[in-house]
């Protein structure tokens, strides 16, 4: 019996060993690598033939021997759900890009506030269309060196969806406060619909969205919080929500006046 239990102990000590110095999580390391690979490599091919299927539906759009309203509705459908499957292949490649870490950043200094309010004027349209006033608040200069292109598709996504998830006649406020030394803070803020607590948490998932129809409705497609916490993670900055149901919606976010280029 006692060798038996020597035998036991001994094998205990080796998977042990085995799993504590890390090679145990080799494989499944490997095979989230491949699974992410499959992800890039597959939205990256998807770009060609949706290119041509878009020029083909524009070709269509614009030829004048179609007539029939049936059609030129068709044709317009195919447009539209082209255009959306277009977003969701470029924001997957992102996704997947960014878990290799082969994003990288292209570091310049820039004046951040008036990149948020260049940023926001760019929804003027939308938000005009809703009738929601959209009010662009202390934006003093604040020069900050990070990756100017990542940071403008940041304000855009929390823009965006804040004129997206606020109803007609609602108020969308952005601006910049003050942050503790060395760093910048910057605020979007909504009178709109509002996030439940317990799904504030989960929209900074991949794909997640309270409202899977309503999301879908307004163009989206579940990925826009989970690049901009991305870009706030290659800036080694920060992204809060609060928010109350019904009644509205801030995200802040700070960044480092200086972001490091990140090497891993
Ligand atoms: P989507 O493409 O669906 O907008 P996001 O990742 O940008 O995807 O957001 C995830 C979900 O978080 C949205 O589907 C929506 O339910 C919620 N959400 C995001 N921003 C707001 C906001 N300003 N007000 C209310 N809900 C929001």
């Amino acid at each position: 019996a006692m060798v038996v239990l020597g035998i036991v102990a001994l094998l205990l000590a080796t998977v042990l060993g085995h799993i504590l110095s890390g090679r145990a999580m080799v494989p499944l390391r490997e095979a989230y690598e491949k699974q992410r690979q499959f992800a890039a490599d597959a939205s990256h091919e998807l770009r060609t033939p949706l290119a041509v299927v878009m020029a083909s539906a524009d070709l269509l759009e614009n030829d004048p021997s179609i007539t029939s309203p049936f059609l030129k509705q068709v044709i317009a459908d195919v447009r539209d759900e082209v255009k959306k499957m277009t977003r969701l292949v470029s924001d997957l490649l992102l996704v997947a890009r960014s878990d290799n870490k082969a994003l990288k950043l292209k570091l310049q200094k820039f004046d951040a506030a008036e990149l948020l309010s260049q940023t926001a004027r760019l929804m003027q349209p939308l938000a005009d269309k809703k009738h929601i006033a959209l009010d662009i608040r202390n934006c003093d200069a604040h020069v900050i060196q990070a990756d100017e292109q990542k940071i403008k598709q940041l304000m855009l996504i929390l823009v965006d969806n804040a004129v997206k998830y606020t109803p007609d006649g609602g108020e969308v406020h952005v601006g910049f406060e003050k942050a503790p030394q060395g760093r910048v803070r910057f605020f979007v803020q909504d009178t709109g619909i509002g996030i439940a607590k317990e799904d504030q948490r989960r929209i900074f998932d991949r794909f997640y969205r309270v409202d899977k129809a309503r999301s879908r409705e307004m163009g989206g497609n579940g990925l826009g919080l989970s690049i901009a916490q991305e870009i706030v993670n290659l800036h080694q900055g920060s992204i809060e929500v609060t928010s109350t149901l019904g009644k509205g919606t801030r995200f802040t976010v700070e960044l480092r006046t200086k972001a490091k280029a990140k090497t891993a």
